[in-house]
């Protein structure tokens, strides 16, 4: 069971690596296993990834199976799954658009494109904490209630879903929805949806 689990993230490291969402060892993915949590070991290559670079621990973080030091984000994926039983996989990197938002401290809140009005409502925008830290989690976490992606100031952004895939594909629609809001900036903004539009496509749900 646990060697499929790896298999799975180490796939899906790979994924995350060919799209340039993961430069060299930035990032770090883990999925919920039982009542313990499957993580990439800190200083692992998500697209290089071997099953030994998977470590697995327990909710405060303590080392359970494996010969590598966890991801040095390990409290920050252990506070989400804390928060929400309907997460079972996360993954932070550092992709280039989410990131470009995250370092001018922007948070994606503009009702640009209509999917991601009715996917995300917002992008929010945590405030800076030191990567690593117990500060960074506490700024972080206090979205993960309400928010499935969240961008993380000055440094990346952290998705979460209930499987693996879906927490790949909410990444991958955060990043080209900020692409296409950088682009819009770009060629001199993006006309708005107005509150109506809005509403409308809220009504959808
Ligand atoms: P780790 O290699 O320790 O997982 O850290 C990567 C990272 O992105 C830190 O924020
Ligand atoms: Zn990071």
């Amino acid at each position: 069971m646990l060697d499929e689990l790896k298999s799975e993230i180490i796939e899906y490291g790979k994924l995350l690596g060919g799209k340039n969402y993961s430069p060299g060892t930035s990032g770090n993915i883990s999925m919920r296993f039982e009542d313990k949590i499957l993580i990439t070991s800190s200083g692992s290559a998500n697209s290089f990834l071997n099953k030994d670079d998977i470590v697995l621990i327990d909710f405060d973080g303590n080392l359970v199976d494996g010969n590598k030091k966890p991801s040095s984000e390990k409290m920050l994926h252990a506070s989400f799954y804390k928060q929400r039983a309907d997460v079972n996989c996360i993954i932070h990197v550092h992709s280039p658009y989410l990131s470009t938002f995250a370092c001018m401290r922007k948070a994606l809140d503009e009702p640009v494109m209509a999917e991601n009005v009715f996917y995300f409502g917002q992008i929010p925008l945590a405030n800076y904490g030191l990567p690593s830290s117990d500060d960074l989690v506490e700024k972080t976490s206090i979205y993960f209630k309400d928010y499935d992606v969240v961008l993380m100031a000055n440094h990346g952004v952290i998705a979460g879903a209930d499987s693996m895939k879906n927490a790949y594909l909410k990444l991958e629609l955060a990043e080209s929805y900020a692409q296409v809001v950088f682009n819009t900036k770009l060629l001199g903004g993006a006309v708005l949806l107005n509150g109506r539009e809005v509403e409308e496509i809220n009504s959808l749900k």
